[in-house]
């Protein structure tokens, strides 16, 4: 789950933004359907070859007050921190500027693979004339055309062929998961509770000396953990930090490389307008989600007792029903043993195949509960269903006509699934499909 990360960097207008673009389009050709999949436009998982990554287009993350210098500065640093390979963007059209060489002082200090490319070369004559870019010392250039799409294949190959062995698709047993929440809710409290009471494994193999951001530990059944480092957990007075669109992309890139995300609440002051928009995002990204009510030892006097701040959480989260609620104290480390617990169970649900005859079975009795729904006088008829995929659980029902599949029946069959089988924590897709 733990994928290679990409960064762009340089200065304004080298095409950074078009280049991001044209990467993430080319996986879009391949992947289809995400339906109302919002995403910060900065941030985006990509794929090539069938290798998956997130890339990061660090030009898109400026403060208002910002100086050209503070900003470059602030992006080779993102870069620097959270890539695992760096493309330095320039433009053949201005030839090698001071602001390139300032942006290529700065990645000099990563011992991280910078590939050096040079955008705008539209045509085999600019193509000829990128030499002076040896210049740079950041080795071949690389010339490409962000908007004709020329030259980003070569540019992905090389990319592909740096990236991270053991991040390089690689599946393993590892459970990825991240503690997010809005400011001051207490993330890194958990955090560090919770890396003091298990096993951190400290990395030693040759090759992974690199700055690591995530932290791998076991816990007392052996069983393996990846806990995902968010903004501001344990790096914080970094310069970028401030940015709140830089906040807002580092939880969505944790959630996107969770398997399950922990979402922080706040006792003592109740849920706020920001715990909704990160919620709405960790859910809308499919992962696995554990509601985490945290200061729990504070006098409760805006949440009552458990059993009424549970049905506030479930009023304002409406669509989180299936997330586990565990109310913590990090503070006094009461039932913080009990997260990773229920991280691995929401894995076991998200990961879990339930084979087809068992599908039709429920299905069967399904039917005999509720009359499946008539529209202008035609009626839905189900015939078989089968699951496609897991992380999350993800159904595709062969119907008559999918126009038929009304909004509740699919709530129906989910409510069903979830009546029969565990699947707490995680979210459940169903699609309808017409039979062949
Ligand atoms: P950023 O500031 O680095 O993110 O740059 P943008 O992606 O916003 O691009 C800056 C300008 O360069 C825009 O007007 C783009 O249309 C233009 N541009 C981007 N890529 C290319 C390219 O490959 N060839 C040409 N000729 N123009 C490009
Ligand atoms: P973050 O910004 O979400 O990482 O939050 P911090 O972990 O920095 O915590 C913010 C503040 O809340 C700090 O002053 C913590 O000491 C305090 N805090 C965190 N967890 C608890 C808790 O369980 N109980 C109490 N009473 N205070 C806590």
């Amino acid at each position: 789950m733990v994928l290679p990360v990409v960064a762009i960097v340089g200065r304004p207008n080298v095409g950074k933004s078009t280049l991001f673009n044209r990467i993430i389009n080319e996986r879009l050709a391949i992947v289809e359907d995400e339906p109302g999949v919002t995403r910060d436009r900065n941030y985006a998982p990509a794929e090539w070859m069938g290798h998956k990554f997130d890339l990061i287009d660090t030009g898109g993350i400026t403060w208002e007050d910002g100086r050209i210098e503070e900003e470059i500065r602030a992006q080779a640093e993102i870069a620097i921190e959270e890539a695992d390979v760096i493309v330095m963007l320039t433009s053949v059209v201005n030839g090698v500027t001071d602001l390139d060489e300032r942006v290529a002082q700065l990645l000099y200090k990563t011992k991280k693979p910078v590939i050096l490319a040079v955008n705008k070369a539209d045509n085999p004559e600019q193509r000829a004339n990128i030499y002076d870019f040896y210049s740079l010392g950041l080795g071949d250039p690389i010339p490409v055309s962000g908007s004709h799409g020329t030259g980003i294949g070569d540019l992905l190959d090389e990319i592909i062929a740096k990236f991270p062995e053991e991040k390089d698709n690689k599946s393993d047993d590892t459970i990825s998961f991240s503690v997010i929440g809005r400011p001051n809710v207490g993330k890194s409290s958990i955090v560090n509770k919770l890396l003091g009471e298990n096993r951190v494994i400290v990395a030693n193999e040759e090759g992974t000396t690199r700055d690591a951001i995530d932290t791998p530990f076991t816990d007392d059944e052996g069983d393996k953990f990846r806990l995902i480092d968010t903004a501001g957990i344990r790096r914080r007075g970094k310069v970028y930090e401030k940015t709140e669109k830089y906040s807002v992309m580092r939880a969505l890139s944790a959630i996107e490389r969770s398997d399950v995300v922990c979402l922080v609440l706040d006792a003592s002051t109740g849920i706020r307008e920001q715990d909704k928009r990160v919620a709405g995002y960790a859910h809308e990204a499919g992962r696995g989600i554990i509601i985490v009510v945290n200061k729990w030892d504070m006098p409760k006097k805006n949440s009552g007792s458990a059993k009424d701040f549970e049905q506030v959480i479930r009023q304002e989260f409406q669509y989180l029903d299936y997330a586990p609620i565990l109310f913590v104290s990090a503070k006094t480390g009461q039932r913080l043993d009990q997260i990773p617990k229920m991280v691995k169970r929401v894995n076991k649900n998200q990961t879990q195949r339930i084979q087809s005859s068992v599908l039709n079975d429920l299905l069967f009795e399904a039917s005999k509960l509720v009359p499946t729904p008539m529209i202008k006088g035609k009626r839905l008829r189900v015939y078989y269903m089968t699951q496609v995929a897991t992380n999350p659980p993800t159904f595709v029902v062969f119907v008559n006509d999918p126009e038929l599949m009304h909004f509740s029946y699919e709530r129906f069959l989910i409510n069903q699934l979830r009546d029969n089988f565990d699947f707490t924590g995680t979210p459940i897709k169903v699609i309808a499909r017409k039979r062949k």
